[in-house]
This record gives C-alpha cells, structure tokens and sequence, in this order.
C-alpha cells in the first residue's frame, strides 16, 4: 500500500484542526496527549502515524508505520488514549 487516501479535515473541540485518512473518519475519536489521532472500533483502539496516518505495527523489534515502513514512536504500537478534556 503506497497510495495514500485524500485526507479529510477534522476539527476538534478546541477548533484546532487535525488531517486524517478518508478510511479513518467513521473511527477517529480524538486526539492523544502526544498529539496522534485516535482511532476506536469496538475494543481496539490504536493511533495514527503521523507521516501517513496509517496504523503502527511491528517489525524486527521495532514499531513502524505501517504505509510507509518508517520506524515511530513507540507509543504508537501500545494503548493509547484520547486526551481528557
Ligand atoms: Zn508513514
């Protein structure tokens, strides 16, 4: 997968706006403290990167970005929460 969506302009609470991937509209629920996009479907909830917006995975001892291969913040691949307020 290297084609990226059109990214759809979300704003948030406090007016601020945030890009995310067309295919994560129906699951973004907000915003993480460390700035990443939280997405939620059912019990799963995970972040988006910030190069693509795609979701993180694992490779060789290591998180990436799933779109792009770019290792990221780990964070990204554990539990991630929607910043209070
Ligand atoms: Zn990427």
């Amino acid at each position: 997968m290297t084609t990226m969506e059109a990214k759809f302009r979300m704003i948030l609470r406090d007016r601020s706006a945030v890009y995310i991937p067309g295919y994560a509209v129906d699951t973004f629920v907000g915003m993480s403290s460390e700035g990443y996009a939280v997405c939620k479907e059912g019990r799963m909830q995970w972040g988006l990167t910030n190069c693509c917006g795609a979701s993180a995975k694992g490779s060789m001892g290591a998180i990436v970005c799933r779109n792009c291969c770019e290792e990221i913040d780990p964070m990204l691949g554990g539990d991630i929460d929607v910043a209070a307020g």
